[in-house]
């Protein structure tokens, strides 16, 4: 380790790979931000209604527009990934409507909380959490609720490492006239998604997961069928209303209230990181062959999985706590060496599974690394794996 590297270990600020011993970050949000980035983040403020800043915003967006795979708008809001999806309801939605939403996890039914908080009528569809979503599930739905106005849907449900497919989603939607709402938060840059080709009309995103930035920016983009909901929803809105935000962006390439300056400044620059290793897909294609590398390591550990093989996420890993192992245990053993993966999260799943995370710069160093912390706290704790006879 040079002295530098050492000197920012102790301080808390690791450089990566310099070291054996520097902290790892491993959790699903937020992820490492590596340093280009940090850097950029580092610069001094300007203002955002100058010509350099809007340079700024339009190559930010034309990038989001190659991620998202869509040739509509991109809209950057100021808030947590949660603000983007309450955007998405209260902007396509009224008092009194029907929506499908499916859930399969606390993040599936975050859509339900926000759809009620909003006096939508939810009309809940539940896969097996962990395994995939049978389509008729959405078919039957859709024909005992032919008015329902959406389906809300979760590109990698974060709480239990599951993947869905969103083109099956829309095709068993057929040819009902909801809209397809779909949270890519955790699932962008680690899962193939394109929203124009697979029909989706309202994808939401947020930068602390495989963007590799600091939380406090949410994205959200529409389809032509979306806007045009859009005109006639009547929910309440006021900081999040798109309608308005789209008229200042095409009249002046403009935000109608300040924007995160800096995080976009930050985001120019992890964008850039993202196409000169290749774009998007080459990011999907690193993100694929790390999980399911991952997923053999810790089966060969003795180790069983959460989520279903055939639905597993590339951003997301989801391991059972062994029996007689104490989760919370395990994670503060693996913390020690300077790896933060997660818990699993609510009664259904805290203290029973963790959580190890795949996005944005990780690497196979650092999950070997996660390995080898994880072997070690097992051993520790007294496991060992079954034999197989
Ligand atoms: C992280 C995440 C969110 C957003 O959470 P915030 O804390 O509001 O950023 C939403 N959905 C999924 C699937 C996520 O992983």
């Amino acid at each position: 380790m040079t002295e530098q590297a050492n000197l920012n270990s102790k301080l808390g600020h690791p450089e990566r790979s310099e070291g054996s011993h520097d902290p790892i970050l491993l959790t699903p949000g937020p992820t490492i931000v590596p340093p280009e980035v940090r850097q950029a983040l580092g610069r001094p403020m300007v203002h955002h209604r100058t010509a350099e800043f809007r340079a700024v915003l339009q190559e930010v967006e034309s990038g989001l527009k190659a991620l998202f795979k869509t040739s509509e708008l991109v809209l950057i809001l100021t808030s947590s990934g949660t603000g983007a999806m309450e955007a998405a309801a209260v902007n396509l939605l009224s008092a009194g409507d029907e929506a499908l939403v499916i859930q399969g996890g606390k993040f599936g039914e975050r859509w339900r909380e926000i759809c009620e908080a909003y006096g939508v009528k939810v009309i809940a569809v539940d896969p097996p959490w962990g395994k995939p979503l049978p389509p008729r599930l959405i078919s039957e739905a859709l024909r005992q609720h032919p008015g329902a106005r959406a389906v809300f849907a979760t590109l990698c449900e974060t709480s239990t490492g599951v993947a869905y497919d969103l083109k099956a989603i829309r095709q068993a939607m057929g040819d009902c006239e909801a809209l397809l709402v779909v949270d890519a938060i955790s699932g962008l840059l680690a899962e193939p998604f394109d929203m124009d080709a697979s029909g989706v009309d309202a994808a939401v995103c947020g930068s602390q997961k495989g963007m590799m930035l600091p939380p406090g920016l949410a994205f959200i983009a529409l389809s032509p069928r979306a806007w045009e909901a859009a005109k006639s929803s009547r929910l309440p809105k006021y900081y999040f209303n798109l309608l308005k935000a789209r008229a200042s962006w095409e009249k002046e390439m403009d935000t109608p209230f300040t924007p995160a300056i800096t995080l976009l400044v930050g985001l120019n620059e992890s964008l850039k990181k993202i196409q000169g290793q290749g774009g998007v897909d080459r990011f999907v294609q690193r993100h694929q062959g790390q999980a399911q590398a991952l997923r053999q390591s810790l089966q060969a550990l003795g180790l069983q999985l959460y989520a279903d093989p055939a639905c597993a996420s590339n951003a997301v890993t989801a391991v059972k706590v062994p029996d007689g192992v104490n989760g919370k245990d395990l994670i503060s053993k693996i913390k020690k060496q300077g790896i933060t993966v997660a818990g699993g999260q609510g009664k259904e799943l805290s203290g029973k599974i963790f959580r190890i995370a795949s996005m944005g710069v990780v690497g196979s160093a650092e999950l070997d690394r996660c390995l080898q912390a994880l072997t070690q706290a097992l051993t520790e704790l007294g496991w060992k794996a079954p034999s197989h006879g």
